[in-house]
């Protein structure tokens, strides 16, 4: 197991933060909720005659059973990921898919129709989804043409109904990492909660923000098993945060909100890390080489700097171009009528042969 493991867990505000704890930012319906208490939650110990939660004894119509509810804080799940992350696992929560946790923070922290978010633009579609889902305000503040934060932006955008800002880094869909001194930035000087969504992470040579858990207790780090993983089918999300933080979204989320199945091929996938670790590195050199190719074609304008296993490609005619390789049976991303994405599609790296047919394809285009 991992040192960090062992470190304490920041979870109170200290002398400079302005971050005042979670008292203030908690819906007050949130903070006096009882939770639904299943009837796994309600018995702990040996037993063998289980007639308390209604399923079916005889089993399921299946070679393997699946009849019985799953363990609602997934605790064999959490105890592979605390190993592999250095992460007690009390500071861990699992959601069906991190699209799960993005939509609870909202139904934790912020009041429909009275609170705001800070959402950074260009940026992953579901933080909007799930803001207007809940009726929450939206606060855009677009990155800057380098696609970082724009930290004056964003310090007058936050006024007393801010509760959370979404940092995606590496960021979808630009590939880009923000600067880790302008997260750091706003985690000191904000009461409230800043998520970095790290769905990238695996590719990227910057390090987690999970080793700053110690340091800010506002802040919340998801990651996911569908990218690097390769598990997108599963959907298996984490986020990592303060015991305060995770207990809250504990009692908000689902009762059994990562099902059996789930949590049977998670923990299986878990134990072959190499297997995943080789194809980060082989991806990653894909990545290179599709970029280094790209560059020679006259329907592509720039290739930005990427942290991910995607790359965003400015092109002469992001909709000819997308509309020609439909036609072929390929399909990427049109990202050309987002702002700041003027022209651009976004590709993710396939196996050296998917990219071959892409290069091969688009030699065609006119
Ligand atoms: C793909 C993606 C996710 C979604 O993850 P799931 O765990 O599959 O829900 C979250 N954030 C970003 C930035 C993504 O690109």
């Amino acid at each position: 197991m991992s040192e960090e493991i062992n470190k304490q867990y920041y979870s109170g505000p200290d002398g400079n933060s302005p971050f005042r704890g979670l008292g203030g930012l908690l819906r007050d319906n949130i903070k006096i909720l009882t939770p639904y208490s299943s009837a796994r939650d309600e018995y702990q110990g040996e037993a063998s005659v289980f007639l308390d939660a209604n399923e079916n004894a005889f089993g399921s119509p299946l070679e393997q059973a699946y009849n019985r509810y799953p363990d609602p804080l997934q605790v064999e799940v959490k105890k592979r990921i605390s190993e592999i992350k250095g992460v007690p696992p009390r500071n861990i929560f699992l959601g069906n898919g991190s699209d799960e946790a993005i939509d609870i923070l909202f139904r934790c922290f912020c009041n429909p129709g009275v609170d705001n978010v800070i959402l950074v633009p260009p940026t992953y579609g579901m933080y909007e989804v799930s803001a207007n889902i809940n009726d929450i305000k939206i606060k855009r503040v677009p990155l800057t043409t380098e696609y970082q934060l724009d930290l004056d932006g964003i310090a007058e955008a936050i006024d007393d109904h801010t509760k959370l800002i979404f940092i995606c880094s590496p960021n979808n869909p630009t590939g880009n990492s923000m600067n880790r001194d302008d997260v750091e930035t706003i985690l000191a000087n904000f009461n409230g909660i800043v998520v970095v969504d790290e769905a990238y992470i695996n590719f990227s040579r910057q390090k987690s923000f999970i080793q700053e858990l110690t340091e800010y207790a506002n802040l919340v780090v998801l990651q996911t098993l569908s990218k690097a993983w390769g598990l997108a089918g599963l959907r298996v999300g984490m986020a990592f945060a303060s015991e305060e933080i995770i207990e809250v979204m504990n009692k908000v989320k689902p009762p059994y909100n990562i099902n059996e199945a789930s949590q049977q091929l998670a923990l299986k996938a878990l134990q072959n890390i190499e297997q995943v670790n080789s194809w980060i590195k082989e991806i990653l050199v894909q990545r290179d080489k599709l970029v280094l190719e790209l560059k020679n074609y006259d329907s592509v304008l720039d290739i930005f700097p990427s942290d991910a296993n995607f790359i965003l490609v400015k092109t002469t005619d992001p909709k000819g171009i997308y509309n020609f390789l439909v036609q072929q049976g390929i399909i990427v991303r049109d990202r050309s009528k987002i702002d700041l994405c003027e022209g651009c599609l976004r590709i993710t790296v396939g196996t050296p042969n998917e990219n071959k047919i892409l290069l091969q394809t688009l030699k065609d285009f006119k």
